[in-house]
């Protein structure tokens, strides 16, 4: 019979050897969700000894992280701007830097009421839920072309007790009509990695996300330019258009959005200084 700490060095030694990132913290967030607590209320618990049954699922976990299954899409969830996410193969994993671009529309639009807003590309529906957390909206667009991504995204928002947001499963370039007119603000964390870049990514990525949710396939900045054309025509006057950015892209995005008559653009960074989020206005 093995103990949660013969458990936890088990799976860690065998994480190490697959080269997997942080393989200790792998080993026991796998064991926390198994035995349904926190991951530091595990060294409380280090002589406990696990049954056949706990011991056979964690197996399970581990095998499907040895394969390089990122460790959200294994216990089901990650969290994001404070809310947990229900996750599976069908949606991107909510990002730490995603959390920036919801946080410069939150401080822009704090005390604002009766906002219109669209999401495009919501994924898990983080980025709609977050902002329906925070800010008075009145109406809430969230689409995507997958109808995996806008069922995940329904049940996000129930989970987090959210009402009211609009999910629509389309391609805003194939004939979308705003259901209730033009917006205030429209945002989208776009599939913006290259086509090279992409098949660099590591395997957790590689194998497991939805490669629609992260490349054009292209260029990048595809998605970029076909946002950008749909809000100069469904943003109101003084409305604003908000990006998260890849990596090198802002003087290429802030172009895009100049040629379509964007002006007052902004520019934040990342906690790793990387410009990540970039916003314009349509005059
Ligand atoms: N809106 C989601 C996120 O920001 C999904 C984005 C995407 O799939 N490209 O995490």
């Amino acid at each position: 019979m093995l103990t949660v700490l013969e458990a936890i060095k088990l799976a860690t030694e065998y994480f190490e050897k697959k080269n997997i990132e942080s393989a200790r913290t792998n080993a026991e967030l796998l064991l926390a969700h198994l035995l349904n607590c926190k991951r530091l209320d595990l060294y409380l618990k280090f002589d406990r000894p696990l049954s056949d049954t706990e011991l056979n699922s964690y197996r399970e976990m581990i095998s499907r992280r040895g394969k390089y299954e990122p460790v959200q899409y294994i216990i089901g969830h990650e969290e994001f701007f404070g809310f947990k996410f229900i996750v599976n193969q069908s949606v991107l994993i909510p990002r730490p830097e995603t959390e920036i671009l919801v946080e410069s529309i939150i401080s822009m639009y704090q005390g604002i009421s009766n906002l219109i807003v669209l999401d495009i590309g919501t994924g898990s529906g983080n980025i709609a839920i977050c902002l329906k957390k925070h800010l008075s909206i009145e109406h809430l667009d969230a689409v995507d072309i997958s109808s995996d991504a806008i069922n995940i995204a329904k049940q996000n928002a129930e989970l987090n007790l959210v009402d009211g947001i609009n999910f629509i499963n389309q391609n805003i370039c194939n004939g979308f009509v705003p259901p209730s007119g033009k917006y205030d603000v429209i945002v989208s964390n776009p599939p913006y990695i290259t086509k090279e870049d992409y098949q660099n990514l590591q395997k957790e990525i590689l194998l497991y996300e939805p490669k629609s949710a992260l490349t054009d396939d292209k260029d990048g900045l595809e998605y970029y330019k076909s946002i950008v054309k749909f809000s100069a025509n469904n943003l109101k006057q003084n409305g604003k258009l908000f990006f998260e950015l890849g990596i090198g892209q802002v003087k290429e995005v802030e172009e895009i959005l100049q040629k379509s008559g964007f002006n007052n653009i902004e520019i934040q960074k990342d906690y790793q200084q990387i410009d990540r989020v970039i916003s314009g206005e349509l005059i």
